[in-house]
């Protein structure tokens, strides 16, 4: 847990490939960290997926990569993310891994690097959102994109306007809702932008407990509270996310504490809706991190494999699920609480 205001990465290196340079990005970037070692590459992969690389050695001095993102820009969503109820789901990867450091985070397992890459072709990317917004299936509904999937890109939002970029872009494509996820405190950096009704603003929200247990580097409880106060004032859609939800010795307590948090600090009606998750993992990248991490006890427990994907058993996740909709259904219609399968 940390003040983030403390927390901006000194990157000491910062490598860009030949054709990523000019771009609007790149230049931001090279202004805003003066000092750092600029270093020329051809591909990003031959940093990024260099063999023998330690994520968590490499997460105590991330490097700064800045490339150019090929096909595909645009991914349909999977099971493991939760769509909120949208048919036409899909998800984009502006950025490669995440200022912060949650023990639980899936991209421990699906890169063998912690240095964070920046697609800074941004224009491909949304040409390609809006070729997919004209061909989605269910015209009744907009494209729903989050553009915050492999990352948390709010947290990222002092060093380049990326999630402000993406706001704007969707501002003006009017069948293009987005999904910006983060556990950030920094609201401030997109604050003055107009709210919209086409973009949802996803917090999620754990126990003080967690949040310094599992959650490194992440803002307290209190000050995601304080900026979804602020969003909710300003009139943007809010989501809440508890997701995912742990389960270990007394976890009722944590969270009922934190249910009480969320009740007691913000008007449930003004939220948008719920979203409500528990560990889950595809098999793979589980087996990755579990190898990396011996001492982790997260990463030891029980777990159920079912068609590819580790997760907590049906009674646990039952338990968990309960305990969400005890605590939210008398504020929130039962058709605004989503939970993950
Ligand atoms: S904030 Fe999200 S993307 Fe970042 S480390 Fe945590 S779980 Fe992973």
């Amino acid at each position: 847990m940390q003040s983030e205001s403390k927390f901006l990465p000194d990157f000491s290196h910062i490598y860009i490939e030949s054709k990523a340079q000019g771009f609007n990005l790149t230049k931001k970037c090279i202004r805003n960290f003066p000092k750092a070692k600029i270093i020329e590459i051809s591909d990003y992969k031959s940093i990024f997926n260099r063999p023998r690389q330690d994520f968590q050695t490499q997460k105590q001095s991330m490097k700064l990569i800045l490339a150019i993102k090929k096909p595909p820009y645009i991914y349909k969503g999977t099971d493991i993310l939760q769509d909120g109820g949208y048919k036409n789901f899909y998800y984009n990867t502006p950025m490669l891994n995440c200022l912060y450091n949650c023990s639980y985070c899936f991209l421990q397992g699906m890169y063998s690097s912690a240095n964070i890459v920046v697609f800074v072709n941004e224009i491909d990317m949304q040409d390609a959102v809006k070729n997919e917004i004209v061909k989605r299936v269910h015209k009744e509904q907009p494209l729903m994109l989050s553009i915050s999937y492999n990352t948390d890109l709010m947290a990222f939002e002092n060093i380049l306007p990326i999630t402000k970029n993406w706001i704007q872009f969707a501002k003006l494509n009017l069948d293009l809702n987005l999904e910006i996820r983060t556990k950030s405190g920094l609201y401030h950096s997109i604050k003055d932008i107009e709210s919209s009704d086409q973009i949802v603003l996803a917090w999620t929200l754990s126990p003080d407990k967690v949040v310094r247990k599992y959650e490194l580097n992440t803002p307290p409880l209190s000050k995601r509270i304080s900026a979804i106060k602020l969003a909710l004032k300003d009139g943007w859609k809010v989501r809440l996310c508890f997701d995912p939800i742990l389960y270990y010795n007394n976890w009722e307590n944590d969270y009922l504490e934190l249910f009480n948090k969320v009740k007691s600090s913000l008007n449930l009606n003004q939220v948008l809706d719920i979203t409500v998750g528990t560990f889950r993992m595809s098999n793979d990248y589980f087996n990755r991190i579990r190898k990396s991490k011996p001492n982790s006890g997260l990463f030891y427990q029980n777990y159920k494999n079912e068609n590819g994907i580790v997760s907590i058993d049906s009674k646990k996740k039952n338990s968990i699920f309960k305990l969400v909709s005890d605590n939210f259904s008398n504020y929130l219609p039962q058709n605004k609480i989503h939970y993950s399968i």
